[in-house]
């Protein structure tokens, strides 16, 4: 990992995507870099045609795993890319992340839609060959670029779980303040400062609607700003967790046992309900908020039941062996789990 923060260029709404994808190409230039390795979602691909490069563009495909990612991070080194610039979901960012770190190159993050903290994280997250979700230590881009009128076509869904991954970041830092209380680890202010400051950046939002939120320019600037400060957290920690805590435990859990039931930050937002009943908030104010915003605030919604719900909390400390978080202080049994369960949800 680097501690290196990435450059971020902004491209505001009002340009077409002809526009922006010249742009790109001409400050990829003048990054020095002339052979990068394009590796791109669907939505990329005209933002992409702005790149120069004599190497081919590389779409992963929908299943790409670490054994891909580490095929396409040779490809890289033996061709000779300079870097690998990733246009795309969050899917194709973290793969050209994990892809770049092995083949020590630098990777250039232009996300074409606002899911989730790791548009400027060091972490990557990328399946193992059982499918399953895995964070790995990956490398931070070496820049960013946001392109309005690029994001003001991804849909809203994507953008509700870009606010839910933020939703995490309190809880996350209660969780680290927890670990440092009881030894088991050491804050820090500067990563502390960045996290907190990416969740205040949309905490004014949260109370309007979404779908009219990733319609307005201003809003996914913000929401843009509070991911990458986010990412930034991460960077200047070292490691993830100014930004997760027991709520991501939540969401490997349900990842490892039964699949991802829908985008990570939505998952991570109804792991958050846990959380909040653990540190003993006002769960139904958090789950009218949830439901107000379209994101997941019932088990039902994820397709879990009860029974599923004992299980994740069971299984989600040991998603994250050694991160002290509300979940491993509760320590629960499966009674205790049960009772935890019925007193959010009650019996529906
Ligand atoms: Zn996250």
């Amino acid at each position: 990992m680097t501690d290196e923060f990435p450059r971020v260029f902004l491209l505001g709404a009002g340009h077409s995507e002809a526009e922006a994808a010249r742009w790109l190409g001409r400050n990829l230039r003048e990054l020095g870099l002339g052979a990068p390795l394009v590796l791109r979602g669907i939505h990329g691909e005209l933002l992409a045609a702005g790149i120069e490069t004599r190497l081919d563009h590389v779409t992963p495909p929908p299943d790409a795993d670490q054994e891909w990612t580490s095929g396409l991070g040779s490809t890289a080194r033996r061709s000779g890319a300079d870097a690998i610039v990733a246009l795309g979901g969050g899917r194709c960012l973290d793969v050209a992340k994990l892809a770049a770190a092995r083949a020590g190159i630098p990777v250039v993050c232009v996300p074409t839609q606002l899911s989730h903290d790791g548009i400027c994280s060091p972490v990557a997250v990328v399946p193992d060959e059982t499918n399953r979700r895995r964070s790995l230590g990956a490398i931070s881009p070496r820049a960013v670029f946001i392109s309005i009128p690029t994001l003001l076509i991804s849909s809203g869904d994507a953008v509700r779980a870009g606010v839910g991954d933020l939703l995490a970041n309190p809880f996350a830092l209660r969780d680290w303040a927890l670990a440092s209380g009881r030894g088991l680890a050491a804050t820090e202010e500067r990563s502390w400062e960045l996290s907190r400051g990416s969740y205040d950046l949309i905490a004014g939002d949260l109370d309007d609607d979404i779908s009219e939120l990733a319609k307005d320019p201003g809003f996914l600037v913000r929401l843009a700003d509070g991911l990458i400060m986010s990412g930034r957290a991460m960077i200047s920690a070292g490691n993830s967790r100014p930004a997760s805590g027991g709520e991501h435990e939540i969401s490997h859990a349900i990842d490892d046992l039964y699949g991802a039931r829908c985008m990570h930050g939505a998952q991570v937002a109804f792991g958050c309900i846990i959380s909040s009943a653990l540190y003993e908030l006002d769960v139904p104010a958090f789950r009218k908020r949830l439901e107000r915003l379209g994101l997941p605030n019932h088990p039902g919604e994820l397709g879990l039941g009860s029974d599923d719900m004992v299980a994740v909390l069971l299984g989600a400390p040991d998603t994250r062996p050694g991160r002290f978080t509300v979940l491993e202080d509760a320590d629960l049994d499966e009674n205790m789990a049960r009772s935890l369960i019925k007193r959010i949800w009650g019996d529906g």
